[in-house]
């Protein structure tokens, strides 16, 4: 698969400093900021900072460390926003997952009970 990687979708934008975001952490390789739409009272976007279109672009192309300070960062945001009860993490790809944006995001959704996975 050819992973052709957009630099003007939005998300480009922010790490760029174009559009302000409401950061929740940040390290070398990721950014987590809160989603300007909310579905949950906890809806926190964790991305990473190099040019990675889907979670199997960032899978099969991201260096090991970029790939562990991810995670660290997926720890740090359920640490930070307290979301013991547990939570949901999403990622959505292409036109079947129905992905708006074309940069790697994990959802990450909590502070409710969240209900069953899909709705159809
Ligand atoms: P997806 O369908 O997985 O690509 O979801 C994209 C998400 O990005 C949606 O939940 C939007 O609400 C969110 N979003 C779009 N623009 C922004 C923005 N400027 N800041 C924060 N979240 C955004």
């Amino acid at each position: 698969m050819d992973f052709v990687y957009d630099d003007q979708n939005i998300f480009a934008k922010i790490l760029r400093g174009e559009i302000p975001n409401q950061t929740v952490f940040e390290n070398d390789h990721a950014l987590a900021f809160r989603d300007v739409y909310p579905q949950a009272p906890v809806h926190v976007l964790v991305i990473p900072k190099g040019p990675y279109m889907s979670l199997d672009h960032f899978a099969r192309d991201a260096s090991a460390e970029e790939q562990v300070a991810f995670m660290q960062a997926i720890a740090e945001v359920c640490r930070l926003e307290g979301v013991e009860d547990g939570f949901r993490a999403v990622a959505n790809a292409r036109e079947d997952g129905v992905q708006e944006v074309p940069h790697y995001h994990l959802h990450i959704l909590g502070g409710r009970n969240l209900g069953r996975m899909l709705a159809k």
